[in-house]
């Protein structure tokens, strides 16, 4: 395993969802409303470790990993990178960073059983853009193209099997990505791997 294949292997996929999404968007019509962050508030978000490696990256390349692993906020329910008091677009304090899961939900679809895609958005888009959703749902029964999670999940699976194949309620995932990407640079000092680089 390498750390920064790993991290340019995730973003990849990120930045391919995010393109898939924009596009979604743009065609549906459908988007968050602003400001709403209500999807960051579920307290049983799952996530996988994987998701999380671009985000502990960050924090070890600013020498915060370890105080972090202390925050108190992992031990909560509710998303520990989320601050509900900040104003603006969202709630979300390292969005460029944020899971997979938080990408996809909202504007992505699964597959029911008869093998057809079904539209997966918030209460509050279904809610307040019900004539939008109602067309998007519909085009996407029909098969538009709308990001599938099974494809996402199985491009996580082929980047890293071990950290992708377990989900978390999301601060154990964060908290495993952030311990994955400590212990990985520690290996690599003691065994002097760091100083060769
Ligand atoms: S990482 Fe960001 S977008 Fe994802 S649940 Fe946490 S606060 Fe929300």
């Amino acid at each position: 395993m390498n750390i920064e294949q790993l991290v340019h292997d995730v973003e990849d996929v990120y930045l391919k969802l995010d393109e898939e999404i924009a596009t979604f968007k743009k065609r549906s019509g459908l988007g968050c409303k602003s400001g709403c962050g209500k999807c960051c508030l579920k307290p049983d978000i799952e996530a996988t470790a994987l998701e999380f490696i671009p985000f502990a990256y960050q924090l070890y390349k600013q020498g915060k990993a370890i105080a972090w692993l202390e925050n108190p906020l992992l031990g909560n329910s509710l998303c520990a990178i989320l601050d509900s008091n900040m104003s603006g677009v969202g709630h979300c304090t390292a969005y460029q960073y944020r899971g997979m899961i938080c990408r996809l939900f909202g504007f992505s679809a699964k597959l029911n059983k008869y093998g057809h895609k079904e539209l997966i958005t918030c209460r509050v888009i279904k809610t307040e853009q019900p004539e939008t959703f109602i067309a998007a749902y519909a085009e996407t029964v029909a098969g538009a193209n709308v990001p599938l999670m099974r494809d996402y999940y199985m491009k996580m699976y082929a980047i890293d099997w071990e950290l992708s194949q377990k989900f978390y309620p999301i601060n154990d995932a964060i908290k495993k990505a952030i311990e994955t990407v400590l212990h990985y640079y520690a290996y690599r000092e003691e065994e002097g791997l760091a100083a060769a680089e």
